[in-house]
């Protein structure tokens, strides 16, 4: 059949250069149709990405499982010395790797290769926690009827694992589900973002020079309901690792059933500064919080709670910082903040903070969008119940509020459905163990803003922002079933 090239409006283009294949059984494909790439800060077309159909989806699935038994075959060494060659790799390629995040997200070089950075060191994790994945001793005879009895578990792996991945990190989030699965001996199919599908194909080209069985790794690529449903709805794959937004990832839960699902999701991410605090120590890192990578981070600093003491210097400090930011081209590498990922995203977080300030609110710096960038903006007096406040505003948006307690900090953080990560500046021990206690999130730093992660530490959130925990060793857990044998002496 001859191949068309469509546009998000399905209607036929010229076939190009451009056109990317997708990756199965260590092989390119072409699907029936392809979509449109654009880069989200020149607006050309930079790519035709193949839009798998269900029935394509479900033949990767089968040669996945396909490959369950070589995969299973080798050993912990050998796992390891794979996931060591794919950051071997990622090294070799550092700058082309960032490069491709930057044209198709418009991350700005410096957090490109901050990101692959990162990213060679998820693989590395991955490749010391393969050398570790043990089960326990169960001590049988502690029980009544447990005499000479000799119990441990093992881990196994799942199977296939089904990865769906988000466009704001389309490298190290990536590598955060494809590294643990690897360790722990599954074979991995892999759907990225719509938008950031070039990443995930030029980690295809790596990973086919490594020695990992073809068919193990496999990229799809289309559109998230047609992709994701059909790996959602199969019952050839055993897990869902997910990252994205909390409307997706609920929708994945209720149509699983009974497969593994861990859901990475999104957040308000709030931080406390008491008084008495350095605001010069503060201040650059609270600016590379709010406003790298456009504000598109999970864990990006989205409210800001400031003791009155420190209040108006703060405001004052932030703004001068954030006006020295650099606006433009996200491949120069002097460039802080570029374009948002979508136009109708930069739209809709200026309506957000239009409804802020029809409902009170100030402007202290931004607030509108200038050379299609939307420029770094910090609001105040913004009341709890506003969008930019409760819900998740995933642009370069920062609210800072006056607080007169610490107590009142840990309530308005409280006050939201999500909990992913907090951060608390305070010199007093008491405070910062208090809020360490009674702040609602899945990780808390002190003497940090909220967007600090390291690649191995637990991370995960609670209420909307997710369920189970990535980080190597606690997602390669998740990657396992844990089964349990004892022999009778
Ligand atoms: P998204 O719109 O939820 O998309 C995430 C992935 O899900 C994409 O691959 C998307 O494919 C796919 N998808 C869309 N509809 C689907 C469906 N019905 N079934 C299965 N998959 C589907 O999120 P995003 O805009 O890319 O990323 C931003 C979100 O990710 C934010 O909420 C952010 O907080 C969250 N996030 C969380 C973490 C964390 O670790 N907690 C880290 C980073 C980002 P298409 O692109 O083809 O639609």
């Amino acid at each position: 059949m001859e191949k068309q090239i469509t546009n998000q409006n399905e209607k036929p283009l010229k076939s190009s250069t451009l056109e990317k294949k997708y990756y199965v059984n260590g092989e390119w494909k072409t699907a029936e149709k392809a979509a449109e790439l654009y880069s989200p800060y020149t607006k050309e077309i930079i790519a035709y990405i193949p839009q798998a159909t269900r029935s394509e989806v479900e033949e990767v699935i089968d040669i996945a499982n396909d490959t369950r038994e070589e995969m299973e075959k080798l050993t912990a060494y050998e796992r390891a010395s794979i996931l060591e060659h794919i950051a071997q790799l990622f090294q070799e390629n550092r700058m082309k790797a960032a490069e491709i995040i930057s044209i198709e997200a418009a991350k700005p070089m410096k957090f490109a290769l901050g990101e692959i950075d990162r990213t060679i060191e998820t693989y590395k994790f991955a490749a010391e926690e393969a050398k570790r994945l043990t089960g326990e001793m169960i001590p049988m005879d502690a029980a009544k009827n447990g005499a000479n009895r000799f119990g441990y578990t093992i881990e196994e792996p799942l199977g296939v694992i089904g990865a769906i991945t988000p466009f704001n990190f389309p490298q190290n989030l990536v590598a955060h589900k494809v590294g643990p699965a690897i360790a722990a001996g599954n074979t991995i199919v892999l759907k990225p973002a719509s938008q950031t599908p070039l990443s995930a194909l030029f980690l295809a080209e790596l990973i086919d020079q490594t020695a990992l069985p073809k068919g193990a790794f496999n990229v799809v690529t289309g559109s998230g309901r047609t992709v994701g449903d059909a790996l959602v709805e199969s019952n050839k794959v055993k897990m869902i690792t997910f990252t994205g937004s909390p409307a997706v990832g609920i929708g994945i839960r209720e149509k699983a059933g009974l497969k593994k699902v861990a859901l990475e999701l999104g957040s308000n991410a709030g931080l406390i500064i008491d008084q008495g605090v350095d605001l010069t120590q503060i201040v650059p890192k609270c600016v590379t919080g709010a406003f790298s990578n456009q504000g598109q981070v999970c864990i990006s600093l989205q409210r800001t709670y400031v003791m009155e003491e420190l209040f108006d210097d703060f405001i004052a400090q932030f703004a001068a910082a954030t006006k020295e930011l650099i606006i433009g081209n996200p491949l120069d590498e002097k460039t802080d903040v570029s374009a948002m990922i979508h136009h109708a995203e930069q739209e809709r977080a200026l309506s957000w903070v239009e409804e802020a300030v029809e409902n009170g609110a100030e402007i202290i710096i931004g607030g509108k969008i200038e050379n299609d960038v939307f420029m770094p903006t910090i609001l105040t007096n913004v009341a709890s119940e506003l969008k930019v406040s409760c819900q998740e505003v995933f642009a370069p948006i920062v609210i800072v509020n006056r607080i007169s307690s610490i107590e009142e900090g840990i309530a308005a953080i409280n006050d939201s459905n999500y909990g992913l990560q907090a951060g608390i500046f305070t010199n007093d021990i008491q405070t910062a163990f208090k809020a360490s206690k009674k702040l609602q999130v899945g990780g808390i730093m002190i003497n940090d803003v909220p967007t600090y992660r390291v690649d191995q530490m637990p991370y995960g959130g609670v209420k909307e922002s997710g369920t189970g925990k990535e980080g190597l060793k606690y997602a390669i857990h998740e990657m396992t079933e844990t089964k349990l044998v004892v022999w009778n002496q």
